[in-house]
């Protein structure tokens, strides 16, 4: 199946093509999640990447199947020195854009709130044990990163690989 979905800076200048689905929807509470939007909300005049509970609504698409219109505007956050982990922040007006990766990891952390239209609900929540309130963080949540996520990643990993 085939879906359509915007996506794009607030400007508008940086925008993401998208093909085909999700891999899968999980808001994160780990700590580097977290350190890093305070970060940048400190470096964008408050713009944060998590929201007010401390998780950030990540959608998973495979980096094969989205395109970058604008990619030279966007400029790399790093938390530490040598991480592979970028967030990626739409330079001409400010907005954080999504996560990806020097190398390594087959997919691209999106952020939901970047869709024009919600691209499906959230699976589950990951690393809650980090989060300021895990009691009000709603199921399913887990400690960590559960293998049901582990399995999707791995299937879309294999679904590259044969081309699908
Ligand atoms: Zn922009
Ligand atoms: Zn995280």
């Amino acid at each position: 199946m085939i879906e359509a979905h915007a996506y794009a800076c607030q400007c508008g200048a940086v925008s993401v093509a998208l093909r085909g689905r999700l891999i899968v929807r999980a808001v994160c509470y780990c700590d580097d999640c977290q350190a890093a939007s305070q970060r940048v909300a400190e470096l964008l005049d408050g713009t944060a990447i998590a929201g007010p509970d401390g998780g950030t609504d990540y959608v998973l698409w495979r980096k094969d199947r989205l395109t970058v219109d604008g990619a030279d505007k966007l400029w790399r956050f790093k938390l530490r020195d040598g991480s592979i982990t970028n967030r990626a922040i739409a330079g001409c007006c400010g907005t954080p854009m999504f996560i990806d990766f020097d190398g390594g990891p087959h997919w691209v952390s999106l952020l939901a709130d970047r869709f024009a239209s919600a691209p499906g609900p959230v699976d589950l929540a990951i690393n809650v044990r980090f989060a300021p309130n895990p009691d009000a963080v709603p199921a399913p949540k887990h400690d960590k990163v559960p293998l049901s996520m582990i399995a999707k990643l791995i299937g879309a990993r294999i679904a590259m690989t044969f081309g699908r």
